[in-house]
């Protein structure tokens, strides 16, 4: 059967004409990544609300959590400003608080959710504690926007970074950006002398 062009030629102003409402929308949440379930859903905003209780418990609103076979195994919200340790970030919390319990089987069946990208370290301490699935909030750019930084010109990705290392392990973000970037905007407002330091 043969098939005209037309109908793909006649839609081109109309796609043209949408490029610049689409890169309008760059600059706010972007859309969810459509690899991310209804569960997946669940269990981030379960990450967000780890993220709000760690602004009034000594951290900077990050918080993450493990979930294996449908169920939360581990929480943790960072708390960098009440133990004076720059390691403690929700992803690395986890990890290296649950690690002894968390045996490197449950780490690969599990997918640990958090609330925003995860930086270069919790990235190696994810690679190095073979977790199989990560799936993040909010992206890093977005974040660092939010945070009033300006992002670095080409940034190294979670996925780059991860997908490097461990190339097994599968990272899915973002999901329900907007919700996280709210949770960002209040929190640093009002802090902003953390920045930086979270
Ligand atoms: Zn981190």
């Amino acid at each position: 059967m043969r098939h005209s062009l037309l109908p793909v030629l006649a839609l081109m102003p109309l796609l043209l004409a949408a490029a610049p409402s689409l890169r309008s929308a760059d600059r706010a949440a972007s859309i969810d990544d459509p690899a991310c379930t209804a569960e997946d859903r669940k269990f981030m905003a379960r990450a967000y609300e780890l993220a709000e209780y760690a602004t009034t418990h000594g951290g900077g609103p990050f918080g993450a959590l493990l979930v294996k076979d449908h169920k939360i195994i581990a929480e943790f919200s960072n708390c960098v400003h009440s133990t004076g340790n720059i390691t403690k970030h929700a992803e690395m919390g986890i990890i290296s608080g649950f690690s002894p319990r968390i045996d490197r089987k449950t780490f690969s069946q599990s997918t640990l959710y958090t609330s925003t990208e995860p930086c270069a370290m919790c990235c190696g301490a994810i690679c190095f504690a073979g977790i199989g699935r990560v799936v993040y909030g909010v992206s890093e750019i977005p974040f660092e926007r939010t945070m009033g930084v300006t992002p670095q010109p080409n940034p190294l990705t979670s996925r780059e970074i991860i997908s490097r290392i461990s190339p097994s392990i599968k990272v899915l973000g973002p999901l329900m950006e907007e919700e996280g970037l709210k949770l960002h905007a209040e929190y640093w407002t009002k802090h902003p002398e953390d920045v930086g330091k979270s």
